[in-house]
């Protein structure tokens, strides 16, 4: 049974789908006026896990993921300039050239780290009738009320808003108030309070329609209840995003669409934690931000980092470094070394006790399945792929592993990969490895240097071998062996 963190429950619960074969996942997706950076990138693989787990199971996954092209606020509590607005002024290009332009980037980096694309990708721009009808209803029922730049949502007519933040409406607002940070903004009859419609300025020329309350553009808020609920219903199973949004973003969108509604619109709230690099908050200040990009351009292989952002829990910080990607790419290598060496066990000896081995291969296997049902215990889960990669390593240097072992392995570790996408099926059948040409080559220039007694030069590809390839050697009467570890 599968068990997830639910922020709004505040616990671990066991998931259960409203229908039995499908699940709606709404994820909030991309203001795509930027580069993405690493901590965004981790997000999107925490939700791809989730869809891959699921999908294991069975379900068909409806992911639908939105792109914000209008109406996301330079502050994300609702203050200042649109984010689009802004970056297409700093260069002089239209709105929509801008949120194409980023969306392309995003798009490409989720394809290099196997994040599976969504169902639907659902611009903001192109619903906003939806968003209109919306607050149409929320008007009709009084949650409404009008200023000089906008018309808002009255949070405090909103019964349990901040539930999401395990605060009610009036702590919320008092802790807001004693951060000082937040200034009402003129108008405004409560901190929390936040627009559902703004109204544009006279030189806004791109992205406004007309309303019922004015011209203008949606609200950042308003534009995930609208979508989410098009699409997935006005209940639907699962909605993702990052910790920073549990404040503000999601806890406007519940009272949105249930104060709509009427109704409780999502069930599991799910929530991934930030990624921080060397200790430190990622800040252009700092100058530590990293993008997808830079890892390349630095020699690392894009799948690196996902099985980095793989080896934390999701619900924790993550620390970046470039020590953590160097292991992380090691190990990377070494699986698929592992992968392409089955492919070349030749032995079809019987072994007496082959029942036993594979019942050890498939005792690991279902403990990483267990794993990843105790609310995603990925760690967990890995260091079960690498007990069964040891368990097989053992039995081939007792000389015993034999073809249908193999074979039977190989299986297992594509269904593991099923979930962490990190390529192993690319490795599984090849005839020819580029990987395994240039261990062959170190491990010849090894017999050289010993034959020439550099021994000091043979002991450092011995290291080299295990360090960066997790190969160890053996020197045998019939010459060389090597191993994966
Ligand atoms: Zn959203």
């Amino acid at each position: 049974m599968l068990k997830l963190y639910n922020t709004l429950t505040h616990r671990k619960q066991a998931f259960k789908p409203i229908s039995d074969s499908r699940v709606g996942m709404y994820a909030c997706g991309i203001t795509a006026y930027y580069l993405a950076h690493i901590g965004n990138l981790r997000k999107y693989v925490n939700d791809d896990v989730l869809r891959r787990i699921l999908q294991h199971r069975g379900y068909a996954v409806e992911h639908v993921q939105n792109i914000t092209d209008v109406g996301h606020l330079a502050s994300d509590a609702d203050e200042g300039e649109d984010k689009l607005r802004l970056e297409a002024d700093k260069e002089h290009k239209s709105m929509r050239d801008i949120a194409a332009f980023y969306t392309n980037i995003f798009l490409k980096d989720f394809r290099l780290i196997n994040i599976l694309p969504p169902s639907r990708m659902p611009k903001a721009s192109e619903n906003v009738e939806e968003m209109l009808d919306l607050i149409r209803k929320l008007d009709e029922k009084g949650y409404l009320y009008k200023t000089e730049d906008g018309v808002y949502f009255d949070t405090s007519k909103f019964k349990d808003y901040g539930r999401l933040t395990g605060m009610g409406f009036r702590q919320l607002n008092e802790s807001l108030k004693a951060g000082a940070r937040v200034e009402l903004i003129k108008g405004k009859r409560n901190i929390t309070d936040f627009a559902v419609w703004r109204l544009a300025t006279s030189h806004m020329t791109e992205m406004v329609w007309g309303s019922p309350w004015g011209k203008g553009y949606p609200g950042w808020h308003i534009e995930c209840s609208a979508m989410s609920m098009k699409y997935l219903g006005k209940h639907y199973d699962i909605h993702t995003g990052g910790v920073d949004h549990i404040q503000v973003h999601h806890t406007n969108e519940i009272a949105q669409s249930e104060a709509a509604t009427g109704e409780k619109v999502v069930n599991y709230w799910f929530h991934g934690e930030f990624l921080i690099v060397a200790d430190q908050k990622m800040s252009k200040s700092l100058r530590n931000i990293y993008t997808l990009q830079d890892i390349i351009e630095k020699g690392y292989p894009p799948l690196a980092l996902r099985l980095f952002y793989l080896s934390g829990h999701y619900r924790q910080q993550l620390n970046f470094t470039l020590e953590a990607l160097t292991n992380a790419a090691n190990t990377l290598r070494g699986t698929h070394l592992f992968m392409q060496r089955l492919n070349e066990v030749k032995s079809t000896a019987k072994n007496e006790d082959s029942s036993e081995f594979r019942k050890r291969i498939a005792a690991h296997k279902k403990a990483f399945f267990k794993a990843l049902d105790d609310d995603i215990n990925m760690p967990h889960a890995l260091a079960e792929l690498h007990a069964i990669i040891s368990v097989t390593n053992s039995r081939e240097a007792e000389g015993k592993l034999n073809k249908s072992e193999a074979r039977s392995v190989t299986r297992t570790m594509l269904e593991l990969d099923e979930i962490l996408g990190l390529d192993f099926d690319k490795y599984a059948n090849a005839k020819k490895e580029p990987l395994a040409v240039e261990v062959e080559k170190l491990i010849q220039e090894r017999e050289d240097a010993r034959k020439a007694k550099d021994f000091q030069r043979a002991d450092e590809i011995r290291r080299i071998l295990k360090e960066t390839y997790h190969i160890v050697l053996e020197d045998t009467r019939d010459g060389v062996k090597w191993r994966v570890e």
